[in-house]
This record gives structure tokens, sequence and C-alpha cells, in this order.
């Protein structure tokens, strides 16, 4: 080996991977009982040696070949490789020598560990065609979304009530009509209230052409249910869903029941709205678990347990119902203007999904704090009586949009910043300076403090100082302070990557680690490459552990392994982390090459344990991130858990006792990657129980993340894993960091939720913060607020940036008080309340059956709303439902809440995938949230002359006007891309016209189409150009989109899944959006009746 053999290292900073790319390369492995090479591989025989014969493996304890054994490749005695049989692949290089051990770390029987040279490098690197290269789409801003639109559902699809027959009966209220008139097109709601009339039976007929809309989706799922399919005839016959049964009704407490209430009668009215029945998730294997009923079987049964259908008519619209697609298409009509957001302004601040631009004028811009209402109650007893959650969450290191001014840096030298001597709030500008000038009284407490003198300067004759408007401190609501040493606890340092891959046999054969390989280089290697200063490290893992040497010095990386993993330590020295760009021409090579140096290995039990220890041991006194890779239960070395996953405590009481950790071990290591700043994203690829309940402890308390890929397929998933990682790996960093959020006098913080530990009941530890990391905190009163002053919330975020430096970055927001329980409807923001929800009901669910977690979201949706109907509405006719406008999409998000795998019932969601869907909503920003909730869902058929095109102003794809999630609103003719949580689907009707199919995929039938194909493929069309363009745009993600699921109507099985994202359907146990609002506002008029104050059943406060 020599370095002039390797290829010429590219210029550090250029896209490695850029525009003009092969196609994907075929899925590497041929799945876990394939076991076959991927051609690529075998077409390099003559570059390495052969694999070892099967015979010829050495046993796994002591890792050494037989002396003279078939595979033996070691040439040097005493010197034997690494382990599992590719690693005997390997040349040992006896010119150089193995670095000493580290200091401390005696020689003594550690000498087992071993330098190994790698193999030649040009061979995999030429071998393996690079799987992130397709992957690779132009960075996106997440696009305007809502540009122009004609209309914001497609003319055909309204269907216009019969306006005379919904007026309400009182005066003086705006009829639900004008008033979903006004939503459409964006009149004035002067009383920003909802009404929706519950109508009499028989009133209002179904609008015009719903019929035809249920006879088209019936058809949807003849595949699946064939007592479905078998009388759906052409004449409508009353084929359907039956009515909900009590059991079904038990998210509903306090209702009588089907018969009982004036509203109830057979839920499955929505024409063509229902989905397919529940069923078992049969996309994974894993998925489907052991007590599930087959599908038809099931809905047999279920059929038989409930009433026979009877036909109903329709009491509401569909279309009539609050929508997201509209509220938000709203907001950036407001917001999105050349105009940008002051925030001094004391209107409602911008949605989460909305793209605008902020000023910060004092306060913080709502991307860092957003309050869940914005006018304070000003006791307890208002807060209560509103039932309103009242909290914040605080995204301290968001990304800024590119036309914000950037936070500023102060550093006030030796002294730090100001701050209040009693409270230590930071000065800000809400701080009142007095007495010339001398003094300065804290917002938060009312202490006056001596202003120091030199940071003296005169008041103008409003008292205000002469110099605010240039002191950042004293202008913007956010500001970062350079640290002084007090809050060093030890010497900053640039944070370091580590990655760790699992290599064992199911990592290898499901093509993990080549897609894992490659993702790590697109991180290091492609656009911004990771956040500046970064250093990185690379380890393998199966029963034993590798370590890789990067040292720029070396022609490529040296392996070590330390197969004692009872008794982990750092076999390296210098190079372990390095400089991802000066090591390029050795990290690259080691990247291409792993798949290939693993490709035999038999190795079954990874260790998780032992290289969590290692990570420990390496990044102590230097703080940075784990990316761990797994792919099983870690039953093997420190930390090995046992298989306890049982389906007989699915779906009851029990289940509650497999969301907790089997042992403590996790949580305690935990723990120490957080007094030494080291965060874990936990990366998982289960295809059998994986434990994430305890494994996920590694990232909950570090202020991780924790991404999931069941039954993982390097052809179907591997792009997704290739972003994800991208985006994980480049967002901004920072670490060590604590946070602390203070507030005015009279309120306090209650509760933190999210992937956070807490040491104390006022310091948040997040060993690692990014740009998505989301805090949310549940505020109490122990006092009065002053309504004749303003509230005040200060977050300071104490973190070492990526390139270490110690920074305080302070976030600070006013919010007035009001004695009006108006105000607080008025000022409430219904998406960072449904976050902090969500992840307190996450939370909950360790110590709360999940029965009872859904009874009180329902329970809490209707004291909300009957609060407002009491305070707000009271004149109103007792049949009207009565919805706070800022407040009017809380039945469906909580629908969406309680459809979440998180909390939804039946036994057919997988532990894990229920662990994971919690953690989810736990560590989501309020924005990640929206998008969790309800799915975008681009048509695609009738694309205007704009839409698909780059908007020349904005720079971002124009995207049509999405439809609402719903079956009953797709068209069978149509194609529709819909966008959910980074994943993309393809919907094509049955009745796609031919030649509308050959210029979106090229094909003219249905059948033709590869269901299996993973990306949209390249038409020479207008129309295939501009929907990748779309598919581009409908996920915000620093990566592009990951990979896109076919689903034809009534052909593929991946249709339960779509059908499952269509939160206004009726899905599994859960009602449709109309039902679930007829059955809230049943409860409404029950609990708005006159009669003594009723005590909530549950509340958060
Ligand atoms: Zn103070």
């Amino acid at each position: 080996m020599n370095g002039a053999q390797l290829p010429p290292p590219p210029p550090p900073s250029a896209p490695q991977i850029g525009g003009q790319r092969p196609p994907p390369p075929p899925p590497p492995g041929a799945g876990p009982g394939g076991g076959a090479l991927p051609p690529q591989i075998q077409a390099q025989p003559g570059q390495r040696p052969p694999p070892p014969p099967p015979g010829s493996r050495p046993p796994m304890q002591n890792w050494r070949p037989a002396p003279g054994g078939p595979g033996a490749v070691v040439q040097q005695p005493g010197f034997a490789p690494p382990g599992p049989p590719a690693a005997q692949q390997y040349r040992p290089v006896a010119q150089q020598p193995p670095p000493g051990p580290p200091p401390g770390q005696a020689m003594h029987h550690h000498m087992q560990a071993r330098p190994q040279q790698l193999p030649p490098t040009q061979g995999p690197a030429r071998g393996i065609s690079p799987p992130q290269q397709p992957m690779q789409q132009p960075m996106q801003q997440y696009p305007q979304q809502y540009q122009q639109r004609p209309s914001y559902v497609p003319q055909q699809q309204i269907q216009q009530p019969p306006i005379q027959q919904m007026l309400p009966p009182t005066q003086g209220i705006p009829s639900l009509t004008q008033q979903m008139g006004g939503m459409n097109m964006g009149q004035q709601q002067q009383m920003q209230q909802q009404h929706i009339q519950q109508q009499q039976p028989g009133v209002h007929s179904p609008p015009p052409g719903s019929q035809s809309h249920k006879q088209r989706t019936r058809r949807a799922y003849a595949t699946f249910n064939p007592e479905v399919s078998g009388d759906a005839p052409s004449q409508g016959g009353p084929a359907g869903y039956p009515p909900m049964n009590n059991q079904q009704m038990a998210g509903f407490p306090g209702t009588a029941g089907p018969q009982g209430a004036p509203i109830t009668g057979p839920q499955t009215f929505v024409p063509g709205a229902q989905a397919p029945m529940p069923l078992p998730n049969t996309a994974s294997p894993y998925a489907r678990s052991p007590g599930a009923v087959p599908l038809g079987q099931q809905s047999q049964q279920q059929q038989q347990q409930q009433a026979p259908y009877e036909p109903q008519k329709p009491r509401i619209d569909p279309n009539q119902m609050p929508s997201p697609i509209t509220v938000h298409m709203h907001d950036q009509e407001s917001y999105g203007s050349a105009q940008p957001y002051s925030t001094a302004q004391r209107l409602n601040a911008p949605l989460a999904c909305t793209e605008f631009t902020a000023v910060d004028d004092g306060n913080s811009n709502p991307r860092f704090m957003r309050m869940t209402m914005g006018n304070l109650p000003h006791t307890e007893e208002l807060l209560k009586a509103s039932h309103l959650p009242l909290g914040i969450i605080v995204q301290p290191l968001a990304d800024l949009a590119p036309s914000e001014e950037p936070v500023k840096l102060i550093d006030f030298g030796e002294e730090g910043p100001i701050r209040c001597l009693r409270c230590k709030t930071y000065i800000n500008p809400h701080m009142v300076f007095i007495n010339g000038g001398k003094t300065f009284v804290c917002n938060m407490c009312r202490h006056e403090n001596d202003v120091p003198d030199d940071y003296f300067c005169n008041l103008d004759m409003a008292g205000k100082r002469l110099d605010s408007e240039t002191r950042p401190e004293l202008r913007n609501g956010t500001v970062e302070f350079v640290a002084t040493k007090d809050f060093i606890a030890r010497q900053p340092a640039p944070a370091s990557f580590v990655f760790a891959i699992d290599v064992s046999w199911n990592a290898v054969q499901s093509g993990m680690v080549t897609y894992a390989a490659a993702a790590i280089k697109e991180a290091l290697y492609s656009g911004p490459g990771l956040p500046s200063g970064v250093r990185v490290g690379i380890v393998t893992y199966d029963r034993s552990v590798h370590f890789y040497s990067l040292s720029p010095s070396l022609d490529q990386a040296q392996m070590m392994v330390v197969p004692d993993i009872m008794d982990m330590f750092v076999p390296i020295n210098e190079g372990f982390v390095v400089d991802p760009i000066e090591a390029e021409h050795v990290i690259k090579p080691l990247l291409d090459a792993l798949p290939i140096m693993f490709a035999n290995n038999r190795t079954a039990e990874p260790v998780l344990g032992a290289v969590v220890q290692a990570a420990h041991e390496a990044l102590r006194g230097r703080g940075g991130k784990l990316i761990m890779f797994q792919t099983a239960l870690p039953t093997f070395g420190p930390g090995s858990l046992k298989q306890r996953d049982d389906v007989k405590l699915h779906n009851t009481d029990k289940e509650r006792s497999l969301y907790e950790p089997q042992d403590a071990f996790y949580r305690e290591w935990a723990i120490k990657l957080v007094e030494d700043g080291i965060s874990c994203s936990l990366y998982v690829f289960p295809s059998a129980y994986i434990d994430a309940a305890t494994l996920s402890q590694l990232s909950t308390v570090t202020g991780g993340e924790l991404y999931s890929y069941p039954a993982f397929e390097g052809g179907r998933d591997g792009r997704r894993l290739v972003a994800d990682v991208r985006a994980d790996a480049q967002r901004t960093y920072g670490g060590s960091a604590v946070l602390r959020i203070r507030t005015s006098d009279g309120m306090r913080v209650d509760e933190h939720y999210g992937n956070l530990y807490m040491r104390n009941h006022v310091d948040v530890e997040l060993a690692g913060v990014t740009s998505d990391s989301a805090v949310g905190a549940l505020l109490q009163y122990d006092g009065k607020l002053d309504e004749k002053q303003d509230a005040y919330i200060q977050a300071a975020l104490l973190y070492t940036t990526s390139d270490g430096q110690r920074r305080i970055r302070v976030h600070n927001l006013a919010a007035p008080c009001t004695t009006l329980i108006g105000n607080m409807f008025r000022s409430s923001e219904v998406d960072a309340s449904m976050n902090l929800i969500a992840k307190m009901a996450a939370s909950d669910a360790l110590t709360t059956s999940l029965k009872s977690i859904r009874e009180k979201l329902t329970d809490r949706c209707v004291q909300i709303l009957t609060a407002y109907r009491r305070n707000c509405a009271s004149g109103s006719a007792p049949g009207q439902l009565i919805l706070p406008e800022a407040y009017k999409l809380s039945p469906l998000y909580n629908l969406a809440l309680l459809k979440s795998p998180a909390l939804r019932g039946g036994a057919d969601v997988p532990i894990d995938q229920r662990i994971f869907h919690m953690c989810l909503l736990r560590q989501l920003s309020v924005r990640k949230t929206m998008d969790y909730f309800y799915p975008t869902i681009a048509p695609l058929h009738m694309l205007a002359e704009n839409e698909g095109v780059v908007d020349e102003t904005t720079g971002a794809v124009v995207l049509p006007t999405f439809v609402r999630a719903s079956y009953s609103l797709l068209d069978p003719a149509g194609i529709y891309l819909l966008a959910s949580n980074g994943s993309l689907m393809l919907w094509f009707g049955r009745q796609v016209s031919p030649a509308l199919l050959q210029a979106v995929v090229g094909v003219s039938a249905l059948e033709q189409i590869d269901s299996k194909m993973h990306s949209i493929p390249e038409v020479a069309t207008e129309l295939n150009q501009k929907i990748r363009a779309i598919a581009d745009g409908l996920v915000p993600s620093r990566a592009g989109y990951a990979n896109v699921q076919v689903v034809r109507q009534g052909m593929d099985q991946a249709e339960v899944q779509f059908a499952a994202l269509l939160v206004e359907d009726r899905n599994n146990d859960n009602m449709t959006y109309v039902d679930f609002v007829c059955a809230i506002h049943r409860q409404i008029q029950v609990e708005a009746r006159p009669k003594g104050p009723s005590e909530p059943k549950w509340s958060y406060h």
C-alpha cells in the first residue's frame, strides 16, 4: 500500500456528490434470508482474498484463527486478525507499528488489541456504487406553500351545502356557511367563532356527487375486505362500516352510548370516507403480532360483533369542518407578505408551518419560543376556568430563515453579562432603568439593581437609555453572550461525533451497513458538511468492538479490535476522532470498505452496552455525540437484555410495564453520558423485538433522538436512512447544555417535557442540543400576576458550540396579562398547545394507562370547548357547536393524537413502534408535530401552469393546493402525493387515464407500475419534472425527500398504511372527524347544561 495508489482527495469543501449521478444501485442485500453478495462485490474477486471456507471460522471466544487454518491469511505470528471471518481478509501490516496504548491504560492484557491494516482502498471504493448518490437532492428551503391559488380545494370537490338550511336559529351570530365561507375567502372574522349547526336528520341531503364517491372508494378496498366488496354494487347499496359499539365509544367518557344521545346514531355517514377496517400493519413481518387475527377473519368478526349497518344521511358536510389547510393558507396570506412580522406586535404570532420573516423587536422570534396563549390569565382560577394549557415550547437553537437577522453575539468580558442580583435574570429589553440610569428594575422579580459603572448610560426624556437602540441586549429578544469562566465546568472543545455501526449478520444482510456507511459519507462530505469544528470517529461492532485510527498521517485507516467487551477500553490514543476534511483520504475509503469487510460476518449478537462504555471513555472530557446503528436486542455483554415482549400484555393495562426500561443499565450510562456532555442518536433497525423502551433511554436522557426502521430493507428504506443521518449530523449542534426557564413572579415552570435530564427541578440538562431540539414547559401559578403589567418569560441556554465556544443564548418574551377569558381564547395557539399536550400525554404513558390518557385527552378537549361556550358564547342556541377561532382545529388534532400509534388502542401496534412514536411526540418541535398530525396531500393530475415550478422571487417550488386527508376527497381518476413525517406516498386512483400515467411514470397501465419502486422515475415530460420538484418541496428536510411508496387504489397492500394516515376518516377504532366533532358536541351539550359548576374530570393544572 502506498499513498500513490489512493484516489486523489477531492477539495475539502466541494460537494462530493454532485448533480450528475448514476441511477440508484440495486439494493445490496437480498434480505435476511438472502445472504447473497451484491453483484458489485462479486465482480471484484481478484482484488481481495477470497472469503474463508465456511468451516474455517474461528470460535467466537478468542477471535484467533486456528493456526495455519485454511482461512488464515495472517502472516505474522501472534498477530491475529481481528475476529470474524471477514476481518481475516485484511492483510496485517508489519511495517506500521501499533500505536501505543493511551497513557494510563497500562499495556496489560489489553494488548490483545491489534492494529490491522485495511484492505486496498481502490477495490472497494470502486466496487461499491455509492448508494448515497441518487439521494442527492438540491437543498430546499421549505417552499412558499400557499401562493395565489384559485381555491383551496379543487372546484369539482367542493360540495356546496344548501345555504338556507344551514342557518342557525339565533339572530346576530354568523351562520356556519358565512363562517366557513369566510374561512375560504379570507374574510374578516370579527366574532372569531365557528358555528356548526347540528341539523335535524333528513333536513340536509347529501351533497351531489357524494354517492359516486362512496362507490368508488369502496372499490378501493375490494382486495382487503371481501364482505365489503361483495356488496358494493353500482347502485350504491348500504355497504360500509358498522356503527361504533360501546367499546369503541370508550374514548368518550360520559356518553350514554349510541342510542342514548340525540345525534349519536350510526356514525358512518360520511360518504366514502371510511377507511379500511383496522388491520395489522403487514408491511413488516415484525409488525404482525402473533395474536393478531388474519385480515379477512378480523373484519368478519367485527362485522358480526356489531350492529347491522343503517344507512344515514349526512348531518354535517365534511367539507364544512375546520381544516388545517385553510387555516394555514390564511396564516400564510397574513404573514407571508412582504411586510415582516415584528415581534413587538401584540397579535398572534404566525403559525409554525407558515413561511414568515420575523424582526426581533424585543421579543424572541416565534421560531425560538412559542407560548400556548399570547394573553396570560392573571390568576390561576381564570386559567382553570378555561381549561386551556398554559405553557411554552422552547426551541433554543432553531434555524432562522435566510431573510432574518442572525442572533447577535455580545462579549461582556470577564464580568459577564449583566444579571439581576436576586433572580439571576439576564439583562433584556424589558428591564427598566430608573434613577437617572443608575438603577435597573428586574422585569421578573422587580428587584432594583445598581447599574455597574461601566454599563451606565444616561436616560432620555422618556426614561429610556440613550444607547438602547445600539445595544442588542436592550433591543433584541434573543441575544447570545460569551460565557465567562463561571460557566465553564471543563475546558470546552470542538464536538466529536462518533458513528458506531453494528456489523453483525443481520446488519450486513439487510443492507443497513451499506446505507449507514453511505449516510455517514453523505453527512460528512455533501452540502455544508458537519457543523464547523466537529471531529469524527468511527466504531464498528458485533460481539467485539472495532476501533479505527483515522489519523490524517496514515495512508489508510487502521483497525483495532477489543475482544474483551467486559473490560472495555479505547485502544487508540491519537487519531480516534479527527477532522473529517483533513482525514478525508482515510475516512472515505474506510466507509466504502465497511460493507465488504464484514460481508461474510456471521456473528449475530451485536453488543451495545460495551459500545456505549467505549464511546463514553473516548469522548470523556471533550463531549460530543454518539450516533449508533443497532439492529437487534443486545443479548450479549454489558447491558444485555432479555426478550420480554409478551403479546398477552398488549392492549391491556399491563402493557405499560413494557414501556418501562427493563433494567437500569442504559439509564445509568445515559446519565454518565450527560455528565460528560455526550448525547446519543440511536438508529434502530429491528427485525424482532429490540426493547426500544430500554434502549431509548440513551437518546431520551441525553437530548438525542430515536430513529426506527422496522424490518429495514436497503432498497426500500435506504434513502430515508441516508436523509435522516445527514439531517441529524449536519444540523446546528450544541453540547453540554443547560436550559433554564425563568418567569415573572407569580408563575413558575411546573414540569419540563422533552428529551432531557433533570438533576434538580429547574435546570434542564441537555447533553446535546440541535436546531430541532424542543423543550416543553408547563407553567403554573404560585401567586397572582399584575394585570396592568406584562408577564415575562426568559429561557437561557448555556451551551458549547460545535467549534468549542461556550455561550449563553437568551430568549425573552413579554406577554400581556388579562382578566378576560375571551382574550385567552383569542390569543391561544392550537399548534403550540397540541405540541405541549402531546408531550405531556406521551410522558404520562409510563404512569397512566393509554385508555385513561385517551379519555383525558378527549375530556380536556370537551372541557376547553365547554369553557368557551359557557364564557364566551353563552347566548348561542344549544344546538350549535361553537368553536373558538384560534382553537377550532383542536378537535382534529386531538383526534389525530388519539389515532397516533403512540396512543391508539388495539393490539396490533408493536411495542417498539409505540415507544418510537411516544419518543417522537416528546421530542418533536411544534412544526414537526403539525406534520405528524396531519398529512400533506398534493394533487398531481391538475397542476396549474406555475405549480411544480420554482418561483423566481422566492426560490421555492410552487405547490398545488392541498387536499384534505380523507378518501372521499380523492379523485379515482387522479394521482396524489402524500407527505407525512418525512415519508412520501404516491397514490394512483383506479381510473387514471393511460395518458396521464404515461406522462407521470412512463407506463400506460396501473399494472405496469413497479410497486416496489422507491423514487419517482424520470420521464421526459414536463409533468414528471414538476412532480419530482413537488416531491422535493413537500418534505421540509435538509436532505431532500426520502423514499416514495407507491399505492395503487385497490391493488397495493400499502393502501392500508396510506388510509391510516387519512386522519379525517375512520381508522382502526377511531372515529371520523365528523363523528368525533359530533361526539364532542354532544358532550359539550351535557357539560354546558345549567347546573352547578362541574368539576373537571381531569386537568393538567
Ligand atoms: Zn430579578
